[in-house]
């Protein structure tokens, strides 16, 4: 019997993958698809929740987020990159997740209430958006995951999802796994803006499949410490993006803390660490780039990646829902 512990994650096909989604999950992923069975989801449905009125946004960035997974090294051989909306069972298990929270309950997620904002919503939310974090159980739980690698934001998800499996179990038997987040060294990216998240949605991204020229020019306009006017000036490491990049980037680590006390210090200017930066960048995204460009032939080809990961991924979904369903005496 497979007794390997199983990896569950996604993302939004909101748009293509960018630098916050690779060290704050991408990368774990890569890194221990050997060691679990890892089951990774494009979260269609999700996506669908701020983006009803644009499905063709939905269905065009499937392709784009399937192409950055492969191109940063998932090995679709082992790891199962499954379609969240051809998984029914997903949606299925959200309904009967729903009568385990309550409303108030999801109007407290911190992380929800931060994105409601950011959307203005207001009131007029719509009731799709508000539960995400339930299908998102909903989607963790269906695969049995022990571990989740997500950026910080998604901390009060994993929360959510462990109590709604403490009362799935405890209502009707020991049927679910309590997952647990795995948060990596860089836990929240900032934006090239200097705001304290990297979001496709705040538009202050580097993108995975960003060109030489267009990456230089974002790390030449990216915020950096604005009182550091004449390089002589003492500058500020903390709260700026370039060093932030450079820490979670640049393989040589010494050379990093070097520059960040020349900067400290004075004598260290903007432009010179901003070409280091672009020099790194380079050098992480070059390769990528290449892989992308091999998959990016082949559509066609990557499309069938999906469905057989979708199909792996939906008999692993319907097994657990077999359990589900006697568990709640359901299975007439
Ligand atoms: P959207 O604005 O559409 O919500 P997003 O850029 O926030 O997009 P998600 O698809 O919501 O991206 O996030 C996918 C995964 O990537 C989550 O695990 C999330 O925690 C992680 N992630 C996203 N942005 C960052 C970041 N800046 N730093 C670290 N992790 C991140
Ligand atoms: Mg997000």
């Amino acid at each position: 019997m497979d007794t390997k512990k199983v990896i569950l994650t996604g993302d939004r096909p909101t748009g293509p993958l960018h630098l916050g989604h690779y060290v704050g999950s991408l990368q774990k992923r890569v890194e221990l698809q050997h060691t679990y069975d890892t089951y990774i989801l494009i979260a269609d449905m999700q996506a669908l929740t701020d983006n009803a009125d644009n499905p063709d946004r939905v269905r065009s960035n499937i392709l784009e987020v399937a192409l950055d997974y492969l191109s940063a090294g998932l090995d679709p051989g082992i790891s199962g990159i499954v379609i969240q909306s051809l998984v029914p069972e997903l949606a299925e298990l959200t309904m009967y997740y729903l009568n385990l929270v309550t409303v108030a309950r999801l109007q407290r997620n911190p992380t929800v209430k931060a994105e409601m904002k950011q959307r203005d919503f207001g009131a007029n939310v719509p009731a799709g958006f508000l539960i995400y974090p339930v299908s998102q159980a909903a989607d963790i739980t269906a695969f049995k995951a022990d571990l989740v690698p997500v950026g910080e934001d998604q901390i009060p998800m994993i929360e959510q999802t462990r109590e709604i499996v403490q009362s799935f179990n405890r209502m009707y038997g020991p049927v679910l796994v309590e997952p647990q987040a795995l948060i990596s060294k860089v836990r929240r990216l900032p934006g090239t803006d200097g705001q304290n998240k990297m979001s496709k949605s705040l538009g202050n991204t580097i993108f995975l499949s960003d060109p030489t020229d267009v990456v230089a020019g974002k790390v030449r306009n990216m915020y950096t410490d604005p009182r550091h006017v004449h390089a002589k000036d003492p500058g500020t490491v903390e709260g700026n993006p370039v060093f932030s990049y450079l820490e979670a980037f640049d393989p040589d680590t010494e050379e990093v803390k070097a520059m960040e006390e020349a900067y400290r210090r004075g004598g260290l200017g903007d432009v010179k660490v901003k070409s280091r930066l672009i020099e790194v960048l380079e050098a992480f995204l070059g390769p990528l780039r290449k892989r992308r460009t091999e998959f990016a032939k082949d559509p066609a080809g990557v499309m069938r990646i999906l469905m057989e990961g979708t199909r792996k991924g939906r008999t692993a979904a319907a097994q657990t829902l077999t359990s589900v369903r006697a568990a709640m005496h359901l299975d007439y």
